[in-house]
């Protein structure tokens, strides 16, 4: 389990690369400048003195004492990812995918985003390596987030709008990999989840890794040994996947993914695309999709933007199907539960995304036993989303 995908990119029968012809190339060049620059000690080396010295790693292992007593019994850690440079885990890809661009000798990256979180990302990653940077934006979403725009601008990205189809990270991303097409001699496509063709889904779990290793380390240190249970919210799935890899092996670790179930999943305004979705393709990958009757992508709705995404990685969708990680969906309104639960007993406001794991703890905690450790990533920060939860509570 610990060793897919195969050659070609497969979790079984998810992942893959559904790309026209063009992009075929770019990817298998990308697969193996990949291959050989992960076993480099020299990236390795520099990209870990970034982390360190850049992005503020290794990320503190926090103990919840008080939210622990709130539910009565058993420990609860949070791995915060959220005190991270730029405020969340995708630095740790950015910076990553940027030395390796820079190590291909490629002088412009594309990339799309969503509520911004990675583009502003990837600007910061560009500016670092002395990167172009063109992110891809849909038109609604550049209005929604008007700020991430202008923080990008600051950064000396050029954001392109994307007025096609529903003017969101679905349709951004489709420009993303129009552009790359073009312009794939000199252009490195920054993606920013575990998601897309192969090697995307596998290079951004291997960079997103770190959380997973470092929590494993932490937790044996300061619990004595490894934890009960692990909970992240799903996305498109990086932080997870990072967070869940190493663990994979070790059958006394359960893990819960969260997605987000919007309004409800009995509704059609949800992200929850693991729970509600089926097998389909998006975005040159085989997984989980939202889609109608006639196979068309369903809009997803989170509260949370960056849980907004009517697909998964594959290999989330391969650890469905095996039971080796078990899925659950939480509510707009229980995630600002957690939010505000987190806020008022800890003094920490996480971001919407991870506010999703927090809401699941009241279902959790009653059914845990009292030697059980409990561990949540903290994805992100919560200063991004006050706006939002300011007209909701
Ligand atoms: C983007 C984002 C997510 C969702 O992305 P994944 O690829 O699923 O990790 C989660 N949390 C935060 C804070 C984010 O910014």
């Amino acid at each position: 389990m610990r060793n897919l995908p195969d050659a070609k990119g497969h979790f079984g029968p998810y992942g893959g690369r559904y790309v026209p012809e063009t992009l075929v190339k770019a990817c298998e060049e990308l697969t193996s400048a990949y291959r050989t620059i992960k076993n480099d000690k020299k990236f390795r080396k520099e990209l870990s003195i970034y982390l360190e010295t850049y992005a503020g790693r290794p990320t503190p292992l926090y103990e919840a004492k008080n939210l622990a007593a709130h539910f009565g019994h058993g420990r609860i850690f949070l791995k915060r990812e959220d005190l991270l440079h730029t405020g969340a885990h995708k630095i740790n890809n950015t910076l990553a995918q940027g030395l390796l661009a820079k190590r291909l000798g490629k002088t412009r990256i594309v990339a799309e985003t969503g509520a911004g979180q990675h583009g502003v990302a990837s600007a910061t990653a560009a500016c670092v390596f002395g990167l172009k940077c063109v992110v891809y934006m849909g038109a609604v979403d550049m209005e929604r987030q008007a700020l991430n725009v202008y923080k990008m601008k600051l950064l000396g990205a050029e954001v392109r709008p994307v007025h096609s189809g529903s003017k969101t990270l679905k349709d951004a991303t489709n420009e993303a990999i129009r552009d790359w097409v073009t312009n794939v001699e000199d252009t490195h496509y920054l993606l920013g989840s575990v998601v897309g063709p192969h090697p995307y889904p596998s290079m951004v779990r291997d960079f997103q890794e770190v959380i997973g290793r470092e929590t494993r380390r932490q937790i044996v240190k300061a619990a004595g040994h490894l934890p009960s249970y692990l909970m992240a919210c799903v996305g498109g799935g990086s932080n997870s996947m990072g967070f869940f890899h190493p663990f994979l092996r070790d059958r006394s670790v359960r893990m819960i993914g969260i997605e987000a179930a919007g309004e409800g999943v009995e509704t059609s305004h949800h992200a929850a695309s693991i729970t509600k979705g089926r097998p389909g393709i998006l975005h040159g990958m085989k997984s989980y999709l939202l889609q109608d009757k006639n196979g068309q992508v369903q809009l997803a709705h989170s509260i949370s933007a960056g849980l907004d995404y009517p697909s998964v990685g594959p290999e989330h969708s391969y650890l469905k199907d095996s039971g080796r990680v078990a899925y659950q969906a939480v509510t707009d309104a229980d995630a600002l539960k957690g939010f505000d639960l987190l806020t008022k007993l800890e003094g920490i406001m996480p971001a919407l995304e991870p506010a999703h794991a927090l809401g699941y703890l009241p279902k959790l905690m009653p059914k845990t036993r009292r030697s059980d450790t409990v561990v949540v990533c903290l994805s992100g920060r919560g200063d991004k989303d006050i706006h939002t939860v300011q007209q909701h509570l």
